[in-house]
């Protein structure tokens, strides 16, 4: 998906340590407990994790290319997403 952040299924939860199944529908790149880490969902709502830029971002499994792009906390998710250098080329 252009112009939009994605990336790999992280190995495993950064707090609990339980591993991500590959079919795991979404995990969250966040800070819990003042770390960053990739954390299942489990602990982002138990550590009571806040989406947004500077807090935390949903990443969700996308069957067509099989990364996580994400899809809620992020600047990119806005209405209008700002233009990246990957879009320059549609200008
Ligand atoms: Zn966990």
């Amino acid at each position: 998906m252009k112009g939009y952040v994605s990336k790999p299924l992280p190995k495993s939860c950064d707090l609990c340590g339980r591993t991500f199944d590959p079919t795991t529908a979404g995990f969250y790149d966040a800070r819990l407990d003042g770390r960053w880490g990739d954390y299942c969902r489990e602990c982002f709502s138990r550590h009571y994790g806040r989406l947004g830029v500077g807090f935390g971002q949903l990443y969700q499994l996308d069957k067509s290319c099989g990364l996580y792009v994400q899809t809620a906390g992020g600047s990119t998710t806005s209405n209008k997403p700002k233009p990246s250098i990957f879009d320059l080329e549609d200008l």
